[in-house]
């Protein structure tokens, strides 16, 4: 959880709120510039504040200058973040969770989280199925979808743990959770997410989103969100149909410890 906070350590709010300001004009500017270049309505996409490393009086100033939808990938660090900004009495928020979940953690994320992007695997579909019933809340998943060509032969058992470091569902399984997420009651099925793999050329590995996603619609149509893009690869995303932008560094500045 530490971190340099992008500068914000040592400096006053209002300067921090500053920095924030033109680090997301810088963002959005180049989101209508992808959106232009791709014929896509900027209307279409949903940027999500991705605030892992960063304290929640970041995720205040965000919302203040208008941001609604917020990410992170890690319950400790999560939960208690959520706490803070709901005890601030600052504008209303949604939180995304978007990183690897255990099973036993998912009655922990389910009584903050509005969306869960990193389901993956039955066992977790049903977990937080239960969950979500306990909590009286409802909870919308986003089925993530591994886009690894290693993946492309869909070997990899649905059930397994999961390898942190390779996150989602192999495409030929993809129909298979995004049903259980369908016919589990407490879910609401969403739609996808994905991450492009960290040595391929982004442009290609979103390629299959499209029809991915027209898979997980076949299941339910309104199930339309397509999480892709990040710091570094979002006017690709944009290209590929993406609905969601997942943005960390480019927003809060570079963490001092990677977490992905
Ligand atoms: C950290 C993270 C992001 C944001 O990455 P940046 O490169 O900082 O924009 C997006 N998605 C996931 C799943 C992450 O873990």
């Amino acid at each position: 959880m530490a971190s340099d906070g992008g500068g914000s350590s040592g400096t006053d709010p209002l300067s921090r709120r500053a920095e924030l300001a033109g680090r997301l004009e810088r963002v959005r500017s180049r989101i209508a510039a992808a959106c232009a270049a791709a014929g896509r309505d900027e209307g279409e996409l949903t940027l999500i504040a991705v605030t892992k490393t960063y304290p929640a009086s970041d995720v205040v100033a965000l919302a203040g200058l208008g941001l609604y939808d917020f990410g992170e990938n890690r319950d400790q660090e999560a939960a208690p973040k959520a706490a803070e900004v709901a005890a601030s009495d600052g504008p209303a928020i949604r939180w995304h969770f978007i990183g690897q979940l255990q099973t036993n953690k998912a009655h922990r994320v389910a009584k903050y989280a509005d969306v869960v992007q990193s389901v993956d695997r039955l066992r977790l579909v049903h977990a937080l199925g239960t969950a979500a019933r306990a909590a009286g809340r409802d909870l919308t998943c986003l089925v993530q979808v591994s886009l690894d060509p290693a993946d492309a032969g869909g070997e990899r058992l649905v059930d397994s743990e999961g390898d942190p470091a390779r996150g989602g569902v192999p495409p030929a399984r993809l129909a298979e959770v995004a049903a259980a997420v369908e016919a589990e009651p407490g879910l609401i099925l969403g739609g996808l997410m994905a991450v492009a793999p960290l040595d391929m050329d982004p442009v290609a590995a979103f390629a299959p989103l499209r029809d991915l996603s027209e898979v997980v619609r076949s299941i339910r149509n309104a199930a339309s969100v397509i999480s892709a893009g990040m710091s570094g690869d979002l006017e690709a995303a944009i290209a590929a149909g993406a609905t969601h932008l997942r943005i960390g560094t480019a927003l809060l500045g570079n963490r001092s410890v990677p977490v992905r």
